[in-house]
């Protein structure tokens, strides 16, 4: 069956809209439409966490965003109006070393113009009515802008469509999960009349009994204010009033005097949330994304983060089984990856102090524990590293082999691979057919044998990255890897790599060791260089063999 477009993305939120430029940037045919007029959007969440920033880093729209945004610097810490604790950040190697202050509204219009520049763009007004999915691709009805209806062929439909998932239902994929009890979040945008320094990138955490207040300047103006409370009439829905809101910044953070104006966007919400995660993100030729996948309260901010996330690990499977370089089984491993993400995340925010809602003697004891532990720069920096979302690794996935031994802390495969300082060899041996890259890919990091770079910049979203360090890799090494990757129709480059700083050459994998990464940067194997063959294995596990090349068997390639 021919199709009218590869991928139809339904929903233009920060998830749709990230998803349908990685796409874009892969070279897949791409149509974004959405319900909504595309005006006055909410401006909900408003951090980019590091590791979202180096998704979208490699996307090439983070260095927009980042210009568009404030540098987090630190916070400040509060119990009942005494100050307990100073929290710097700034302590991992990223391009995106700190979290990102940015409404979402804006993000959904940088990401909107980045497409744009790739050749897309977003149908507002447009809904879905309806899908059938067939065996070779879907067919979707779209009620117009103009009133009229088109019936549409798409090879893979990805629903971005929100919680509310009008596609989530219609596949009848379960919800699983439940409503959070005796809690609610009150928002808005203010500029306040405070004693307190006002910095950009610099906020505050106030917290008392039953009580917790999360207040961030904005580049709009002002700050975000996260109030959450506890929930003594859960049937309230109407939006807060400006008094609501000002009474409850000024009792949790013990400024009793304290004024404010609204600022612009003018945005007053109450909500509620629920911990829930589909039960599958897939079925068929339709694929869940961002809240129609998971959603859960977003007091850490990590739900908007967590569904970019899942964009970036969704597009480079799907478009690398579209184009029948890969089989079913990297998309299978969507499922699993983003779905144990969520369950992480969710397990994860109910730790957070933010959302603890606690009686008098709980937060006094809370209180005193903070005072402590701030100062211990070693839970200042696991607390960063937590944020950071650094940590968040797919260990578990079928997709992460690991077939050395493990030592310690050390790298391992599914963990996001180091920002460390390499020096890239001349040499640099491509396998596999190259991805189609568009103009708006970017180019490979060009070393010039002497100057240390990140390794990051040696990474690229189009296709696998094989590190080795030189001083392991004789030329005949070299040669076997490369014919095993020239094998498989997965593009593979090899990267023969000097650490610049030698202690932190184990953070690469041991001597004798390769580490394999994949396009969205975590370690797909790490394996011995003696063994090609578990190369040929791991990517025979899910990659096609490259269309001119005779199949070879495991003895040959080793
Ligand atoms: C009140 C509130 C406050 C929040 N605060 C934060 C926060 O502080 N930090 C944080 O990280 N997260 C926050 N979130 C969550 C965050 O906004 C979401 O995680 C994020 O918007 C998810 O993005 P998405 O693209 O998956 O879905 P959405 O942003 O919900 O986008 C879905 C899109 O799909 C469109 N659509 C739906 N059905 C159809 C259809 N049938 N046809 C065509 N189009 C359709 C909709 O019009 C919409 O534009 C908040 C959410 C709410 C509701």
């Amino acid at each position: 069956m021919g199709h009218d477009v590869d991928v139809l993305v339904i929903g233009a939120g920060p998830v749709g809209l990230t998803l349908a430029n990685a796409l874009r940037l892969l070279s897949l045919q791409v149509r974004v439409v959405d319900k909504a007029t595309g005006e006055n959007r909410e401006p909900r969440a408003d951090v980019i966490f590091p590791r979202a920033g180096e998704a979208l880093g490699s996307l090439g729209v983070g260095e927009a965003i980042q210009n568009s945004s404030y540098q987090m610097k630190g916070a400040d810490f509060y119990g009942s109006g005494r100050h307990l604790g100073r929290f710097e950040v700034g302590r991992f190697s990223s391009r995106y070393p700190t979290a990102m202050t940015i409404e979402q509204h804006d993000i959904e219009r940088l990401l909107a113009e980045e497409l744009a520049r790739r050749g897309g763009g977003v149908e507002w007004r447009t809904r879905v009515t309806g899908l059938r999915d067939q065996a070779d691709g879907v067919e979707v009805t779209l009620r117009l802008r103009n009133g009229g209806t088109e019936v549409t062929s798409a090879a893979w439909v990805v629903a971005c469509d929100g919680i509310r998932s009008s596609v989530r239902e219609w596949l009848g994929i379960p919800f699983e999960g439940g409503q959070r009890a005796n809690m609610q979040v009150i928002q808005g945008n203010v500029a306040p009349s405070w004693s307190l320094r006002d910095e950009p990138g610099r906020g505050y955490f106030f917290l008392a009994p039953y009580r917790s207040v999360i207040a961030f300047p904005t580049p709009a103006c002002g700050y975000r204010v996260f109030c959450v409370r506890d929930d003594p009439d859960p049937g309230r829905t109407d939006p807060p009033t400006v008094d609501e809101l000002r009474d409850l910044i000024a009792e949790t953070s013990g400024i009793p005097d304290l004024g404010f104006t609204l600022t612009e966007p003018v945005w007053l919400s109450r909500a509620r949330f629920a911990d829930r995660i589909a039960a599958k993100l897939r079925s068929g030729r339709v694929l869940l994304a961002g809240d129609a996948a998971h959603s859960w309260a977003p007091i850490g901010g990590h739900g908007m983060n967590v569904g970019m996330l899942g964009a970036h690990n969704l597009a480079w499977k799907l478009a690398a089984v579209h184009r029948g370089h890969a089989t079913d089984a990297l998309l299978e491993s969507y499922d699993i990856e983003q779905r144990a993400l969520a369950h992480d995340v969710i397990r994860d925010m109910k730790h957070n102090i933010m959302e603890a809602l606690l009686p008098p003697f709980l937060h006094r004891a809370r209180s005193a524990f903070l005072r402590i532990s701030m100062s211990m720069e070693s839970v200042q920096r696991r607390i960063e590293w937590m944020m950071s979302d650094f940590g968040r690794n797919h260990r578990a996935s079928p997709l992460s082999w690991h077939r050395t031994q493990r030592f310690g802390h050390g790298l391992r495969a599914g963990d996001r691979v180091p920002n460390i300082a390499v020096i890239p060899s001349a040499v640099s041996v491509g396998g596999g057919p190259r991805a189609a890259a568009d103009e708006g890919a970017r180019p490979l990091a060009v070393a010039d044998g002497r100057r240390p770079v990140g390794l990051h910049q040696l990474l690229r979203y189009d296709r696998w990255t094989l590190l080795l360090a030189t001083a392991r890799a004789e030329t005949a090494t070299l040669s076997t890897l490369r014919t095993v990757c020239e094998d498989f129709a997965v593009p593979v480059e090899i990267a023969p790599v000097t650490v610049a700083e030698p202690e932190k050459g184990r953070q690469l994998g041991r001597a004798g060791e390769f580490t394999l990464v994949r396009p969205d940067g975590y370690v797909g194997l790490v394996a011995s260089v003696d063994q090609p063959e578990v190369l040929h294995d791991y990517l025979a596990s899910f990659s096609r063999p490259r269309p001119d090349a005779g199949e070879c068997t495991a003895e040959q390639c080793g």
